[in-house]
């Protein structure tokens, strides 16, 4: 079940061109919207940038980053431009070093999705205690341990624990509010964790092989294993394949399984379910219909109030 999402760069530009120029009849093609809100998520979600595009951005990115001002101002414009170029984990990397030269520089807490309310930064948003109830019952409030097995000092823990975040909310969108993470535990010099940096690969960027990796997908014991500086849809797709046991999709479908779907925000990606499923003989089923197998107290779309996500509980263990 390996994921190769961004590894092999140069197959991936084939795969993806391939994928979104297929045969625009073949089967299993989703039927066209029909209602205004479904015609706006079409047009919205079904725009993936071309990959040489993306990857010569990603090139320009990193020439930047070499030589940008270690000041909030400088970071934040760098990662705005990120953004706006289809790059959202290199711009997070660029906000988070500004954020933690000047906690309070608000054009970059604003792009990190915060709100200023009694002088406190916070996220918009309410939380449904009653809802996570439900969520917790049946076992989709995650508590896990991260750990990387080479030695990190506090400022690298400090940087991974926003990818913690990130991903928690990521997840909760994504599972249209049925899945969080509730506490993780992030600790150097150790492995075993459910999700694990495996020794050497703490500081290479996915493009250079820091490929992630689900072993034991949809069972009780399953683990990711990625590179220390993964983006953080990779780290969510390894972890659908963990809890949910949906298989890796290269056939067009526009879902996270695919991956490759370059520039996409991770707030506009989302599972396939039965209607948007791209049907191949390798993956007949859409990934609702396993995740729905699997957690049957699971429901697509939902319509529940369920609100904002708690932010995790990190704990961070630098020894
Ligand atoms: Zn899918
Ligand atoms: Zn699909």
């Amino acid at each position: 079940m390996k994921f190769t999402y961004l590894l092999a760069i140069a197959a991936i530009f084939s795969l993806t061109v391939n994928a979104f120029t297929e045969d625009k009849n073949a089967p299993g093609k989703p039927s066209p919207p029909t209602s205004d809100k479904e015609k706006r998520s079409e047009k919205k979600s079904h725009k993936p940038m071309n990959p040489r595009l993306w990857f010569a951005n990603y090139q320009k990115y990193n020439a930047s980053a070499k030589k940008v001002q270690n000041t909030a101002d400088a970071r934040y414009k760098l990662g705005k431009w990120a953004w706006d170029n289809g790059l959202e984990d290199e711009a997070w990397e660029q906000w988070i070093v500004a954020v933690t030269l000047d906690k309070n520089h608000a054009s970059t807490r604003k792009a990190m999705g915060y709100i200023k309310k009694n002088e406190k930064w916070i996220r918009p948003g309410t939380i449904n205690n009653n809802w996570l109830k439900t969520v917790e019952a049946d076992q989709r409030a995650f508590n896990v341990t991260m750990t990387i097995a080479d030695d990190a000092d506090q400022k690298f823990l400090d940087e991974f624990a926003w990818r913690v975040r990130r991903l928690n909310w990521f997840m909760w969108s994504l599972t249209e509010g049925q899945v969080y993470l509730k506490s993780v535990q992030i600790k150097d010099k150790a492995t075993g964790g459910r999700f694990h940096v495996e020794k050497g690969k703490r500081d290479i960027p996915v493009l250079r092989g820091g490929g992630a990796y689900c072993i034991r997908p949809g069972r009780p014991n399953w683990e990711v294993r990625s590179g220390g500086k993964c983006y953080v849809r990779i780290l969510a797709h390894e972890m659908c394949h963990g809890i949910f046991g949906v298989p890796d999709e290269r056939h067009g479908c526009y879902c996270l399984m695919q991956g490759g779907l370059f520039g996409i925000k991770t707030k506009d990606l989302i599972l396939c379910n039965d209607k948007t499923h791209r049907r191949h003989r390798i993956t007949p089923n859409s990934c609702w219909s396993i995740v729905k197998k699997k957690y049957p107290k699971m429901v697509q779309p939902n319509k529940a109030n369920y609100g904002i996500p708690p932010e995790t509980k990190i704990k961070i263990i630098n020894q």
